[in-house]
């Protein structure tokens, strides 16, 4: 989290960034039948966590102005410092199952420590189990008189209507110009920076209405730039930071430049790009342009298929499971980017330079071959056969299995000549696209391009070969 976004985080019901908020609350807040139980419903960044902790101070504050929080007394400064043990924050997504809420249960029964009302924010309620909702449901329908609810979520279709009945919902939206330039000039004012009307309405269209990408986007800008900021420096800030859009990867995915892509990403962690925000805005993308298959929002079926769409949904949801894994931010994409196009482009690769042959070059392949022959004698592949083997498999376990049981026999002219001891197998290695696999681990152990055919050697089979991987698949 941002400096920017703690030092403004709006600390009364009338500083919140979305005015309709603020009334909808104060409204609600005045009427005699206070409610127990709050949804807060809305995107991401739309201030429902900073809305719910000022509830809580309007809830318990000593000297209150009307239904505002005076943010003085001892309660609401022991809100704001995060330290109350009558507020228990916990997050959906990563407590989740009915033992979760049964504990938050018990503790949530205990009478207040020190406020007036416990008030319990559970952040992406969606994503609780239907058991743990179940559970949930019965503190909500007779909740005891000293607990407050705030349920938030960016998701209430997952909420159960049983559970959704019982609350008092509070709709929070993406801003608007108006109010992100508002909630920006905060900032500008306070920390006394002079900035170009264009950069700031830059950086408002790059927030995709998100408040907290706002002012985290200006903070990261802030710590690089200073307080002079033009809208050239914005520009550049978001061409390093993360501005490698959705769109803007699936033409390259197009194009099949996986170098391009990787390179891309290096350059990009160069920069301390945040990659785990930007696996989100590229799943934003994929699940957007996913929908538009089935006609929800707009159209978009250029580019990548469906099938397609689904596989790089699949790849960049695990990605997010591999980020806390590994210390290299960018790896978990460039992960997502070799499994989507590694084994494509390469053999686009290879079919280009194959097709790309003209009769007339025969001769410089002739003189290739010859140097193939003096660098990679039979023996040496025969030798790093097992290497050979590990290269293929990521592609096609099948081909590593025919591999497996064929033996480099002898060079050629240049042509490495396999021995395989089933018509079958002669047959499947030779099929173009398996051709382009072997021919790709050959040259990834060997370092050079090697061709090779197959010659089938009947007799051998009993002594040779262990044929069990290859039957096992076919079976
Ligand atoms: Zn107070």
């Amino acid at each position: 989290m941002s400096v920017f976004h703690l030092k403004y985080r709006p600390q009364k019901i009338s500083e919140l960034d979305l005015p309709e908020v603020s009334q909808k609350l104060i409204n609600i807040l005045e009427s005699k039948d206070m409610p127990q139980s709050w949804l807060f419903a809305g995107p991401k960044g739309s201030g429902k966590t900073s809305a719910a902790r000022i509830l809580a101070k309007a809830i318990n504050c000593l000297k209150p102005d009307g239904v505002e929080p005076c943010d003085k007394c001892k309660n609401c400064l022991e809100i704001a410092r995060g330290n109350s043990l009558d507020i228990i924050e916990i997050d959906g997504a990563s407590n989740r199952g009915v033992d979760d809420i049964r504990n938050l249960k018990e503790s949530a029964y205990l009478s207040p420590v020190n406020l007036k009302k416990k008030v319990v924010i559970i952040d992406e309620v969606h994503m609780l189990t239907k058991e743990a909702f179940n559970a949930l449901l019965k503190v909500l329908e007779e909740p005891p008189k000293n607990l407050i609810f705030v349920l938030c979520t960016t998701d209430d279709n997952k909420i159960p209507e049983t559970v959704m009945s019982r609350l008092c919902q509070l709709r929070f939206y993406k801003g608007n110009e108006a109010s992100l330039k508002k909630s920006l000039d905060k900032i500008i004012k306070g920390e006394k920076i002079e900035i170009d009307d264009e950069a700031i309405d830059l950086l408002i269209k790059k927030s995709d209405g998100s408040f907290r990408n706002l002012q985290r986007n200006f903070n990261e800008l802030f710590l690089q730039t200073g307080v002079k900021i033009s809208l050239k420096s914005v520009k550049d800030y978001l061409s390093r930071n993360g501005e490698y859009l959705g769109a803007d990867l699936e033409i390259d995915l197009v194009d099949k430049k996986v170098e391009v892509i990787l390179e891309k990403l290096e350059k990009m962690a160069k920069d301390g790009v945040n990659f785990g925000d930007l696996r989100e805005k590229w799943l934003n993308y994929f699940q957007t342009k996913m929908l538009a298959f089935y006609g929800i929002g707009q159209k978009n079926d250029e580019g990548i298929n469906l099938l397609e769409t689904k596989k790089i949904i699949e790849l960049l949801v695990e990605a997010g499971s591999k980020e806390k894994l590994t210390q290299i931010g960018q790896l978990p994409l460039e992960m997502v980017i070799v499994d989507f196009l590694g084994k494509k482009s390469e053999i686009n690769n290879y079919e280009l330079s194959i097709t790309n042959v003209k009769p007339k070059d025969e001769e410089k392949i002739i003189e290739k071959d010859i140097e193939v022959e003096v660098t990679s004698d039979v023996e040496e592949i025969a030798k790093r056969w097992g290497e050979v083997l590990v290269a293929v498999k990521p592609y096609n376990h099948s081909v590593e299995a025919f591999l497996r049981a064929a033996r480099p026999k002898s060079m050629s002219k240049g042509i490495l000549v396999l021995e395989v001891f089933y018509k079958f197998h002669k047959e499947r290695l030779e099929e173009s696209k398996n051709r382009q696999i072997v021919l790709i681990g050959l040259e990834k152990v060997l370092g050079q391009k090697v061709d090779f055919k197959c010659v089938l050697t009947e007799n051998k089979i009993k002594n040779n070969i262990p044929t069990t991987d290859v039957k096992e698949i076919f079976v």
